[in-house]
């Protein structure tokens, strides 16, 4: 009888302390959710709504976002007013500071909090942008997707081939496996290119890539299928090798001379445009060749030296590839992945250091040998002065050297030469978003991404290429 007395109070006390808990938050009320939508209005804005009501006062409702590539979630307060039922909404807006590029996708979710200090999380759920003011074809496999709307079926076809058949050579000669889809948007229009990039893209701009999503925009028309082909390659090779090379911080850390040597070397596998090995031939014989040491960093600044510096690039790649195989360029990124000093890496797989790798090189290609200790970075040697084209006067001193490397700079004023025409001039580079306020021009910040196709030098000296290009094929 007692035994079962205090089994009966246990009982009881337990159904107690069971409804103690269970009573209140019954009371209280839970958080729910109706509609959560994501509405694409590229290139102006994302919009991201909730409905949530509660018994309270919801207080508090936030947004999440994570994008595939971006190394860090982002997470935005919502406009709502507080109230038992609410409408939340977030204005991501595209064109104000927070720039993002067709292709790019991820996820997002919502944090809700009501005043009775109730929070719940929405499931994750997937979104993407995408640029609906085009009517987009796509050719894709598991490694490279390719969007276009200008030029029929063989034009995207034919850029499309040219994209797979450069990713296979680059996996072959590489050692880099392509595990990320690389995306291509094609924009057959200069204005519909520029309307998809952010305020402030520079008017000579021809593409853009943005590595950390594995993205790339370029601007081909119809009419200039040729330079899109190597435009194209050019800007995978940089995407191949960024995915290989970087490191987990999205750094890219190898010489700038190979990344840009690599990417004009399988534009064209075998061949080099002459925009490049004319002014090379040129410095060989008044040897006036550049260090390749000084070419490890940001690219000189004059076109004239800044096509040389991409001649001499491709030159030492080549002879990479020729002379020490392509198992050692395998063996060079992924040395340079491990990171290092750059002397290091190439002592350790070739045998020689920079220096070295220069004396060889020269020799191969019937320069005379390097000169030691004479020219610095600081005096540039004078260059021979080539005609990229009559039409074309090279790009003049930019205005405040103390910020050369900065897009602004050598973006204003707007080179006479990129006036004169109104081709697509290349690709390149710098995928820093510009803000706002620094009125639409790109800023000094340090960016592991600022020095793809040289930053803003690359973007002059290829811009003349395609510029070039365009005249001599068209
Ligand atoms: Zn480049």
């Amino acid at each position: 009888m007692r035994g079962s007395a205090i089994r009966w109070f246990l009982f009881v006390l337990l159904l107690v302390i069971g409804l103690g808990f269970a009573l209140p938050a019954h009371a209280q009320g839970t958080i729910t959710t109706g509609s959560n939508t994501f509405e694409n209005h590229f290139p102006q804005n994302l919009l991201f709504k909730l409905q949530a009501q509660s018994s309270t006062r919801i207080t508090q409702v936030a947004l999440s976002v994570q994008i595939e590539g971006a190394s860090s979630i982002s997470r935005y307060n919502a406009d709502f007013t507080p109230d038992t039922k609410v409408q939340a909404i977030y204005t991501w807006k595209i064109q104000e500071g927070n720039y993002l590029p067709p292709g790019v996708y991820g996820q997002y979710w919502w944090d809700i909090q009501d005043s009775a200090g109730n929070q719940i999380q929405t499931p994750k759920q997937a979104f993407r942008v995408d640029d609906p003011t085009q009517k987009w074809n796509k050719l894709s496999n598991d490694q490279l997707a390719l969007y276009w709307y200008a030029g029929g079926q063989s034009f995207g076809q034919a850029l499309f081939d040219r994209g797979v058949q450069a990713i296979k050579f680059l996996q072959q000669d590489t050692g880099v496996t392509v595990d990320h889809l690389i995306q291509v948007f094609i924009y057959g229009d200069r204005n519909d290119f520029f309307n998809a990039l952010e305020p402030g893209a520079t008017e000579w701009t021809g593409g853009r890539a943005f590595p950390e999503y594995s993205i790339v925009l370029i601007n081909v028309e119809p009419s200039n299928l040729e330079w899109g082909l190597g435009a194209t390659t050019h800007e995978l090779t940089h995407q191949v090798i960024h995915q290989k090379v970087k490191g987990p911080l999205g750094d890219l850390s190898m010489p700038h001379w190979m990344d840009e040597g690599l990417a004009v070397y399988y534009e064209n596998p075998g061949r080099v445009d002459s925009q490049f090995s004319v002014p090379l031939g040129r410095a060989i014989q008044a040897d006036t060749l550049l260090p390749v040491r000084t070419l490890s960093g940001t690219f000189p600044a004059d076109p004239s030296a800044a096509n040389l510096a991409y001649g001499e690039s491709w030159s030492v790649v080549d002879f990479i590839i020729r002379h020490y195989g392509r198992d050692k360029l395998a063996q060079l990124l992924q040395d340079f992945k491990t990171g290092g000093y750059y002397d290091d890496v190439f002592q350790k797989v070739l045998g020689v250091d920079t220096d070295g790798l220069e004396n060889e090189w020269r020799k191969d290609i019937g320069a005379n040998p390097r000169v030691v200790a004479t020219r610095s970075n600081a005096a540039p040697t004078p260059f021979p002065t080539f005609g990229l084209s009559t039409e074309f006067t090279p790009v003049s001193p930019v205005t405040a050297p103390a910020t050369a490397s900065s897009v602004a700079t050598a973006a204003s004023p707007t080179p006479s030469y990129m006036k004169a025409t109104a081709t697509p001039q290349e690709v390149a580079v710098n995928s820093t978003p510009v803000h706002p306020s620094s009125s639409g021009n790109n800023t000094n910040a340090p960016s592991p991404l600022g020095n793809l196709c040289g930053g803003v030098f690359g973007l002059v000296a290829l811009g003349i290429l395609g510029a070039a290009v365009r005249q001599r094929r068209s």
